[in-house]
């Protein structure tokens, strides 16, 4: 990861219902999640406003309720609601006192000690950390990228939908081969052809005016950042987002392309497979759209503070209660 900042001395986790240092967050070696890839994640932002002197999560119920689906599916259990997962994030942040941008990685996972693989009477447990993240690509003007010849996991065999540690291997692949072929990062296509999502990013083009993101159907992480743009192009810019198949000739011909993610954010392509997209340079609407986002994501634009988690206690109070189904998110057609 190409963010600058990993410092984590001093810092607070949380364990097995507890916060303690960092260095002392340890897990055995016959834990099943190390041996199997038994656990499901998240990846969550901080921004640090500092006019508000505040930090603002953004979307954290979201994501607190995909790891409970993502939970669903690896018989991960807890007792744990949404809002409780959330008010413990928040109590850990305000424990480390971070003034910068954050990165918060909440994993529940499979603490039993034993051999085999089976996820049944396998107890689970959850745990969190939080590390200082800058930007997650070096290449600030634009991604040159390449299909990758991996292809994306199917539905069938690991869902893609469900943020699986031991899934992050068919990534690792793909974005490692990207590396060291010269690329900034891939594209991965599922077993069918069709285009699936960017290493740990959502993909959007844009053609002739119309904004296209691959279907959920493509075996791709139902993106929050993907759900988020969706719902603000048809708000703020009037544009409603196509959901459909992509062909990969497709992508050569784009007049735009961007990824989106927690940690990408909006980044745009400007070469897929050595052949230049649009004018080779980050497209205007991409640029307005990542302008919106993260103008959203800061606090600044006060339209959307209900995506928003403030860490620090506010005068109003922090309120957790809002949540918006991100599937049921905005106009996509
Ligand atoms: N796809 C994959 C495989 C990812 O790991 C991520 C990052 N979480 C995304 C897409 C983007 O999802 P989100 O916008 O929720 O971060």
């Amino acid at each position: 990861m190409s963010n600058e900042s990993t410092n984590t001395q001093n810092s607070i986790a949380y364990l097995q219902g507890k916060f303690l240092p960092l260095a002392e967050a340890n897990v055995n070696i016959m834990t099943h999640s190390f041996m199997y890839g038994t656990a499901v994640f998240e990846g969550i932002r901080g921004y640090w406003n500092s006019e508000h002197e505040q930090m603002y999560i953004f979307r954290l119920r979201e994501h607190f309720e995909r790891m409970l689906d993502s939970m669903k599916i690896m018989h991960l259990e807890t007792k744990l609601s949404a809002d409780d997962l959330c008010n413990i994030t928040v109590e850990l942040l305000r424990q480390n006192n971070p003034k910068g941008d954050m990165y918060v990685r909440p994993s529940a996972y499979k603490c039993g000690q034993r051999v085999g693989p089976g996820l049944e009477n396998n107890p689970t447990d959850i745990c969190i950390f939080t590390v200082p993240f800058g930007n997650y690509f070096k290449a600030q003007e634009g991604l040159k990228v390449m299909v990758s010849s991996w292809r994306r996991i199917e539905d069938n065999a690991i869902p893609a939908r469900a943020k699986i540690v031991g899934a992050y291997v068919n990534t690792a692949l793909a974005k490692t081969d990207a590396a060291l072929a010269g690329y900034d990062d891939c594209i991965m296509l599922s077993e069918n052809g069709h285009v699936s999502e960017g290493s740990a990013m959502n993909i959007f083009m844009v053609k002739n005016g119309q904004l296209i993101t691959t279907s959920t159907t493509e075996n791709i992480l139902e993106g929050i950042t993907r759900g988020t743009i969706i719902e603000i192009a048809e708000q703020e810019l009037g544009i409603k987002t196509l959901c459909r198949s992509i062909d990969r000739s497709e992508l050569y011909t784009a007049d735009e392309l961007f990824f989106t993610g927690t940690g990408a954010q909006i980044a745009p392509c400007i070469e897929v497979d050595r052949r230049v997209i649009g004018t080779g340079k980050a497209g205007t609407l991409s640029l307005k759209i990542q302008d919106v986002y993260l103008d959203i994501c800061r606090g600044v634009n006060q339209k959307y503070t209900n995506w928003l988690t403030p860490v620090y206690p506010t005068q109003k109070g922090r309120s957790l209660a809002q949540t918006t189904p991100i599937h049921a998110l905005g106009g996509c057609i």
